[in-house]
């Protein structure tokens, strides 16, 4: 894993500076208010959405912590504030104008319109669980009327161990895709740059994996009020026309993790080839072909601290979830949502083996647990019914004075602000 520059402190240890103006005096929020309010207060999620938002192509990922940063100059359009989920997007609002159930959103799981125990028909090697995605992926790949390319997640190629994202054009580079990664792969920073350098057709249709945040991110860019009102430019996202959430209740922080595996296990990020979930615990598997088990506990100082407030574990706003919650070994748990995603798996029905699930229950029960914990953790109101935007003053007065309050930009990107922001 990459070796980290020291990041803005940790909530919860740094005493608070003063930060930008609560109400800009040109009535603008630019990028500098989202970096206080969420970068520096250690709340981001590495979701990507403020870089793709951005329409001047200002915001960059610092190669030191992978979290957004100015690159050029900000024109103060307040985009990348407007569809932060950690922000000014109200991410629970976006599975009810989406047409869910404003109670079931609240309960974690969404509108789900069927829900499969499914597997891999033919073995995935390397899957995570049941290999739903990969095949799913893969046989939609094959198919003339399925997609033109998956964007897929691979370990980085620099060594680091890191998520990073792949645009996969044939079923064999899905299947190498195959497996969960614990970190972002930070897919929607990347977007324009893997569909210019892809084999692909010219308006190609892509399917994209991702943790419900990315999700999240995509369905605001893509399909929200946002998407007629404010972004009529074309997109990389307009091509994006399947969306598979994979269930989530945490991410993995780089540089934490790095720290959990030398503190606690003495080893080092070139010594461990993966992380999985198992039962209560997490198993590590080592280069040498051993592995470790470890308590779930051991990694909570890893965990993105935005992921604490994050109360969509299940994807609601996703066409497809898959997860491992639900079902047996070798088994994973297909949520179908959308219309889209119905075709989508009747188009790929056949390379998979599922059976109806009735029983939701466990789900059920780690969507309503992850929803609790969000709703403790943020400041602000959670209500999906509220208004799909919180201003940037709104959200000041809920997240000031508490241990999630913005913090004064980083001493070393004030040159980026006095110039571009
Ligand atoms: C951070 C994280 C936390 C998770 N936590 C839970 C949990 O608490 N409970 C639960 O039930 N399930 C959880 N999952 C989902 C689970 O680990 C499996 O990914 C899911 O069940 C699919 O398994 P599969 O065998 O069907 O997929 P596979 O066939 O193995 O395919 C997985 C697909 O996801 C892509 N992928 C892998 N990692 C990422 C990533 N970080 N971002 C985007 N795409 C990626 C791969 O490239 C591949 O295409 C989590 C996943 C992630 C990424
Ligand atoms: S949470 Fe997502 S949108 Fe918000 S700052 Fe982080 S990467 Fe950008
Ligand atoms: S817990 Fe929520 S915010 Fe964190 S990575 Fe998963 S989906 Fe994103």
């Amino acid at each position: 894993m990459a070796q980290q520059q020291p990041r803005a402190p940790a909530v919860g240890d740094d005493p608070r500076e003063p930060t930008t103006d609560v109400s800009p005096p040109d009535g603008k929020v630019r990028f500098r208010h989202l970096d206080e309010a969420v970068i520096e207060a250690d709340r981001c999620v590495q979701c990507g959405t403020c870089v793709a938002a951005c329409p001047s192509n200002s915001i960059g990922i610092a190669d030191s912590d992978r979290r957004p940063t100015l690159v050029k100059m900000c024109t103060g359009c307040s985009r990348c504030w407007d569809t932060c989920p950690r922000a000014g997007l109200r991410y629970e609002r976006l599975a009810t104008l989406e047409g869910a159930d404003p109670e079931d959103v609240a309960d974690g799981i969404g509108h789900v319109e069927d829900a499969y125990a499914a597997s891999a028909a033919e073995d995935v090697p390397d899957a995570q669980h049941g290999g739903v995605v990969t095949a799913l992926l893969a046989a939609l790949l094959d198919d003339p009327e399925g997609i033109d390319g998956a964007i897929v997640a691979r370990e980085a190629t620099d060594g680091t161990g890191l998520a990073a994202p792949k645009l996969a054009t044939t079923p064999a580079e899905v299947r190498a895709g195959a497996g969960t990664l614990f970190t972002q792969p930070l897919q929607l920073t990347e977007l324009r740059e893997l569909i210019a350098e892809a084999d692909l057709p010219a308006d190609p249709s892509l399917g994209l994996v991702g943790t419900p945040c990315v999700i999240e991110g995509v369905t605001a860019l893509d399909r929200s009020p946002y998407r007629e009102t404010r972004f009529d430019e074309p997109r990389p996202l307009d091509h994006v026309d399947l969306t598979i959430a994979l269930t989530c209740t945490q991410a993995l922080d780089d540089e934490g993790l790095e720290h959990v595996l030398a503190r606690e296990y003495n080893l080092s990020p070139d010594e461990v080839t993966g992380l999985d979930l198992v039962g209560q615990g997490i198993r590590i598997d080592l280069a040498d072909g051993g592995e470790e088990r470890a308590p779930l506990a051991d990694f909570a100082g890893a965990i993105l601290s935005g992921c604490l407030e994050c109360a969509d574990a299940t994807g609601q706003t996703a066409d497809l979830t898959v997860g491992t919650v639900g079902t047996g070994q070798g088994e994973s748990t297909l949520l179908v949502r959308t219309e889209r995603g119905e075709i989508a798996f009747d188009r790929a029905e056949s390379a998979l083996e599922t059976r109806q699930l009735d029983d939701l229950g466990p789900v059920e029960q780690l969507a309503a647990w992850n929803a609790d914990r969000a709703r403790e953790a943020m400041a602000r109101e959670y209500d999906p019914e509220g208004e799909l935007s919180i201003p940037h003053m709104a959200h000041r007065e809920a997240y000031d004075g508490t241990d999630r309050a913005p913090v004064a930009f980083n001493p070393a990107r004030v040159h980026q602000y006095e110039e571009w922001c």
